[in-house]
């Protein structure tokens, strides 16, 4: 049974930033007020699209994890306060299925005063994310269609970016944005519009990382109580259940404690001591 107390202890009373200028403390300080008591602000003016934009306009330079990390900690000191959250969301092919898109969210979490640096994530298939370069304004009503609009919004630009009209939400600013950007280009994509305000589905995600985080903060060192106890290495080697030989299954998780250095071998952690013949690589070559 986890010591919650002490968790709390750390957080409760205090107030961290979240760097977003796109609405995500809706879902975020929620869960960190009821969790950890920790008062959740955003700032009044935070300009994080200079970390990169869906749209390409702004490539990200860092990995994911990295420009969560460093949002965290710029909006710390830049806005004067001593912990830091952010959200990075990525949009990829999925590794396994083909034509399926995987949404990543991860959420970070800066302490300077405590030195904690903590991540969640969170993995879905569920998501909208699709763009489409278009001829006329019934491709656009059809893609609009597939697109869960306009709950979610979309965004009408040229090919190369010079003009991007974002946040659209209704069919008549759809036609709108579509008649002029194609009067002045001659060409028009469309895509969703994926920033957590205009897109549900994401931001739905993005809670479920948070909550994943805030479950990662609860999980302390059990030789000196820090929070943030967590998988470092996943050991394969699982025994064949026909064979006994070692096979590619993850046989333990390893948990390091970023404080101390206290290391733990965790058995078992998908919940089978074997297995199974058909994905050892001797019976089932
Ligand atoms: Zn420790
Ligand atoms: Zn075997």
């Amino acid at each position: 049974m986890v010591n919650r107390n002490k968790a709390i202890s750390l957080f409760e009373g205090r107030a961290a930033i979240l760097a977003t200028m796109h609405g995500k403390e809706k879902v975020v300080a929620p869960i960190f007020k009821k969790q950890l008591g920790l008062d959740v602000r955003i700032p009044s003016n935070f300009d994080t699209d200079h970390f990169g934009t869906f749209t390409n306009e702004i490539r990200r330079v860092g990995t994911q994890l990295e420009t969560a990390i460093e949002k965290s900690i710029s909006a710390c000191y830049k806005l004067n306060y001593t912990i830091g959250i952010s959200s990075e969301g990525a949009f990829n092919p999925h590794p396994q299925v083909p034509f399926v898109i995987l949404n990543r969210e991860i959420v970070s979490f800066i302490d300077v005063v405590h030195d904690i640096q903590i991540f969640g994530e969170a993995l879905t298939t569920s998501t909208n994310y699709n763009q489409k370069q278009i001829y006329d304004i019934d491709e656009a009503v059809a893609f609009c269609k597939t697109a869960k609009f306009p709950e979610h919004a979309v965004i009408i630009r040229s090919k190369h970016y010079e003009l991007s009209l974002k946040g659209i939400s209704d069919w008549d600013e759809l036609e709108r944005a579509y008649n002029r950007v194609y009067k002045i280009y001659g060409e028009v994509v469309i895509e969703t519009d994926m920033r957590a305000m205009y897109n549900p589905l994401r931001m739905e995600n993005i809670k479920a990382a948070t909550e994943n985080l805030v479950n990662k903060i609860f999980q302390l060192c059990p030789s000196c109580d820090f929070p943030g106890f967590d998988i470092v290495e996943k050991r394969r080697g699982l025994l064949c259940n026909h064979c006994e030989l070692p096979t590619e299954g993850i046989k333990a998780s390893i948990y390091q404690c970023q404080k101390c250095d206290w290391r733990e071998e965790r058995l078992f952690p998908n919940g089978k001591e074997k297995e199974d013949a058909s994905n050892c690589y001797f019976c089932n070559p």
